[in-house]
């Protein structure tokens, strides 16, 4: 979400006041650090980047900060650094060229002004372009500082979507990549007076666009996971074969606590339901380790998750407490020690499972989009589930489809060779 704020940031920019963009920060007549809030660490490191771009920009240079730290810590940010000279909450992309103009500016309120669902024309790749379908997130998750800086959650009228998509792949785009929090919740709450869709017909809708050649999306939410969208995934042939399933704990208590709205079981059915439909799809994962209360116990159940299901990919994260959040008030929180040793057993674990499934993946043949150049004369793409996998070729291949043996296989990325 925001790499697209980004893009949209850019692009007004260079419409509205002709700026381009640099590679090199201390050629820069302005420098915008687009922030997350969802972990602390990202929030130290804001300031740390900031007091280094101060030391190093250009004369005159000016300094924003946009994002989700930027809505959650406002003034002060420049109370901390006064040298910034503006600051741009996530929900405010839209306004990167007014404050601009005004010293100091701190605009961080949540609007629901239907006008700025429309993001200007840039994006960063050739062959992927990311939509946003969604903004904000109604959830209760009580780890979660999403919410309190993206405001609730409503979705984008269908028809600019669509506008979008099909502005999009009139420029060469084949892939559409979808964006929400809660992609599968989509159509619950319009801004405005429009048709009720909801995202399994958005999907069929995207997918009769026919220069669309593939559709993604992140991130679905379990609990939103019901038969008729895993159906339409299933038997859509546009799109992915590749599920993103935000597990958080595998510990049906944990994710009460949590207030994810599903249960260990609910969890185990979906990915049951979804790989007997779909068998080559792969699965991704998030899981926090070490939310306040989480028993040895509790994090057995999570580790018997990923026994079961075999994620082809699990992004991990130790706890963190989020200020605004209901856990920030929980006391039983897990010692430090603890919580590093949790996450270090989970990402081993993971990594031996990885391990088996790319070994096993050797000699197979995929169809892969490809969409970028790789140091050593490689060309890197992916397939329809989400594998990535690098060839030795030349440029030309970009924005191409490709069949693929994989040839050689890694924990990272996979070599392989073209067979058609
Ligand atoms: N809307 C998505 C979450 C997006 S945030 C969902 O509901 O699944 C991306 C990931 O960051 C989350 O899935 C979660 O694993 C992690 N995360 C969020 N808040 C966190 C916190 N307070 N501490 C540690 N990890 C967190």
């Amino acid at each position: 979400m925001n790499e697209r704020d980004t893009e949209h940031m850019i692009a007004e920019l260079h419409e509205k006041e002709n700026y381009e963009v640099t590679r090199d920060s201390l050629d820069a007549d302005l420098i915008i650090i687009n922030t997350c809030s969802v972990r602390e660490r990202p929030v130290h490191k804001l300031f740390s980047e900031l007091g280094g771009f101060n030391k190093k920009k250009k004369r005159g240079a000016k300094i924003g900060v946009c994002g989700c730290t930027a809505s959650h810590l406002g003034k002060d940010i420049i109370k901390r650094a006064p040298y910034v000279d503006f600051v741009l909450g996530a929900r405010n992309v839209s306004k990167i060229t007014e404050v601009l103009h005004k010293p100091k500016a701190v605009e961080i309120d949540i609007d629901y002004d239907e006008s700025q669902f429309a993001f200007s024309e840039f994006r960063s790749s050739n062959h992927k372009a990311y939509v946003n379908i969604s903004i904000g997130c109604d959830k209760a998750c009580t780890f979660c500082i999403v919410p309190k800086t993206r405001g609730d959650e409503i979705s984008i009228p269908t028809d600019l979507i669509l506008k979008e998509c099909e502005k999009a792949v009139e420029t060469g785009v084949q892939e559409i990549f979808l964006l929400g929090q809660n992609v599968n919740n989509y159509g619950r709450r319009f801004s405005g007076d429009h048709e009720k869709v909801n995202f399994t017909e958005l999907l069929r809708r995207i997918s009769k666009i026919e220069k669309v050649k593939r559709i993604r999306f992140t991130s679905p939410h379990p609990f939103h996971m019901d038969d008729e969208f895993l159906e339409e995934f299933a038997n859509n042939p546009k799109i992915c074969k590749s599920m993103h399933m935000p597990l958080q704990s595998g510990s049906s208590n944990i994710l009460k606590m949590m207030k994810r709205g599903y249960t260990k079981e609910w969890f185990l059915n979906r990915v049951a339901k979804l790989r007997e439909m779909v068998p080559q799809a792969s699965i991704s994962t998030d899981i926090i380790v070490a939310f306040p209360g989480e028993s040895d116990d509790d994090f057995e159940e999570t580790i018997d998750v990923m026994r079961k299901v075999k994620f082809d990919q699990v992004f991990s994260f130790k706890y963190s407490s989020r200020p605004l959040t209901e856990a920030a008030e929980m006391t039983n929180l897990v010692d430090e020690e603890v919580s590093s040793e949790r996450l270090a057993y989970l990402q081993g674990f993971q990594n031996s499972i990885t391990d088996e499934i790319t070994a096993s993946r050797l000699g197979e043949v995929y169809e892969v989009l490809f969409e970028e150049t790789r140091e050593g004369g490689y060309v890197s793409g992916r397939s329809d589930n989400n594998i990535a996998i690098k060839v030795l070729a030349d440029e030309s291949l970009l924005g191409t489809f490709a069949k693929v043996k994989i040839t050689k296989t890694g924990r990272m990325s996979q070599v392989g060779e073209i067979i058609a």
